[in-house]
């Protein structure tokens, strides 16, 4: 018999369960939530773990609400839309610009969930840019029990259930601020050298830096800078790339956003990706460390004492910095913090020993692995990186009793 069972994104994970359910009404949401002893929700499936699987001998049911009415609705007056479980980023991006309004930042494709995203501390890039996350003003739960509850800002636990690792329940909706329609101009630059780097001058210097090196030398082969039209961009440390660029090498650059800074919607320009093409290679893994930002140019100092190691197994790695932000299991929790994103070679048995050997060099750092790409730490090392686990371990008992939502993944986490 062929495997038909569903996998990610990356097909790097063939998920435990037989098939996804795709319920077309809430009726029909509930009546599934209520009748199965162990459930996920699958958003888009872009994460690179089995953080959104069931455990197979539970016999769990994995639910996508992709079936759902896509439930984008703008309140201009309060600043706010409130967007249904399933909806993904371009969706909701088109919707809000079509009506003059815009989001405080992206990540590196439209393609992905807002509730998975958010799920994950999903983040873009830029000095005084909060995760995805942090614009949640309300996150709307179906508990295992068939409650719905409505957390908001400022009420007890909020903090706790927008990263929520997809524990507490169902997301049927979240409601996020948005702001007025900006637009952006991407630029993309070549051969920025690690030495004399000015990290905190470089971040600084446009709304969204990127810094992406491929470990072939001691220098970034590209920096891709977004700025809010119409302020200047003065970056006098690498020359503008003549063609069109991908992030990786060998990558057709038509994939990517617009460049040599055209003003453009902020939605066309924030992610790396256009909507309607494959972002990044699509034949890849991924690995992710956030840090404390002051450890920026150490960090890249230990990784580049290894950098044939990385180089080996490595499409590209991009370095970007995110602010510090409320989400008790946000990585970016706390600390304006630099993050190491690597896109690997799609080989799990040649990359997870590079993922270690990266660990190790960064673990002087603290670094805290995204939630939805590969690590090898231990669960109870990386929980110790998160000051308010126990509270979030603590709400996800109050919210599902039962272990519903439960996982592997998140029970070796939060011992529940
Ligand atoms: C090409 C590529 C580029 C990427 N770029 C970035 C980037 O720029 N920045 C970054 O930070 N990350 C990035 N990622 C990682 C990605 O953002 C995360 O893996 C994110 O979680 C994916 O969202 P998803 O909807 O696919 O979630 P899934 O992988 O489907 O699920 C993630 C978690 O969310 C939960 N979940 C999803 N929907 C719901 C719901 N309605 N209710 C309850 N729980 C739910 C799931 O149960 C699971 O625990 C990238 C991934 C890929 C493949």
């Amino acid at each position: 018999m062929p495997e038909t069972r569903p996998t990610n994104w990356a097909r790097n994970i063939t998920f435990s369960a037989p098939e996804v359910h795709r319920p077309t009404s809430p009726d029909a949401l509930r009546a599934l939530v209520a009748k199965s002893p162990h459930i996920r929700v699958l958003g888009s499936g872009h994460s690179f773990n089995r953080i959104a699987d069931v455990d197979a001998d539970r016999d769990g049911v994995l639910v996508s609400l992709g079936g759902l009415p896509a439930t984008i609705d703008i309140d201009p007056a309060a600043g706010t839309v409130r967007v249904g479980g399933g909806v993904r980023y371009a969706e909701l991006a088109a919707a809000l610009h079509a009506r003059g309004l815009a989001l405080h930042n992206m990540a590196s494709l439209p393609h992905i969930s807002v509730a998975g995203s958010v799920a994950t501390g999903t983040h873009g890039s830029g000095n005084a840019n909060r995760s995805l996350a942090e614009a949640v003003r309300a996150v709307e739960i179906l508990t295992g029990g068939g409650e719905t509850v409505t957390l908001a800002r400022g009420d007890e636990g909020f903090e706790g259930a927008v990263v929520s690792l997809g524990a507490l329940g169902v997301v049927l909706s979240l409601t996020l601020d948005v702001e007025p329609d900006y637009e952006v101009s991407q630029r993309v630059l070549r051969e920025l050298p690690f030495q004399g780097l000015d990290f905190a001058a470089v971040t600084s210097s446009a709304y969204s830096v990127s810094l992406f090196t491929t470990w072939q030398g001691p220098h970034f082969d590209q920096v891709w800078v977004k700025q809010r039209h119409p302020l200047p961009v003065d970056f006098p440390w690498a020359e503008p790339a003549t063609d069109k660029q991908h992030p990786v090498p060998g990558m057709p650059a038509v994939n990517c956003t617009e460049q040599f800074g055209v003003p453009g919607p902020w939605h066309e320009r924030l992610p790396h990706f256009r909507a309607e093409f494959t972002p990044s290679s699509g034949d890849e893994l991924q690995s992710e460390y956030l840090l404390p930002r002051e450890h920026a140019q150490d960090a890249l100092a230990a990784l580049d004492a290894v950098r044939d190691e990385i180089a080996a197994v490595l499409q590209v790695c991009e370095v970007r910095t995110v602010a510090a932000d409320t989400q008790w299991l946000s990585p970016s929790y706390g600390r304006d913090t630099v993050a190491f994103h690597f896109t690997w070679v799609a080989d799990t048995a040649r990359v997870l020993p590079v993922v270690s050997l990266v660990e190790d060099r960064l673990r002087a750092f603290g670094p805290r692995p995204h939630w939805g790409k590969v690590f090898t730490a231990a669960p109870d090392q990386v929980v110790a990186r998160y000051p308010r686990a126990a509270e979030f371990a603590a709400l996800a008992r109050r919210l599902d009793p039962e272990g519903k939502f439960a996982n592997t993944f998140v029970r070796a986490l939060l011992d529940r």
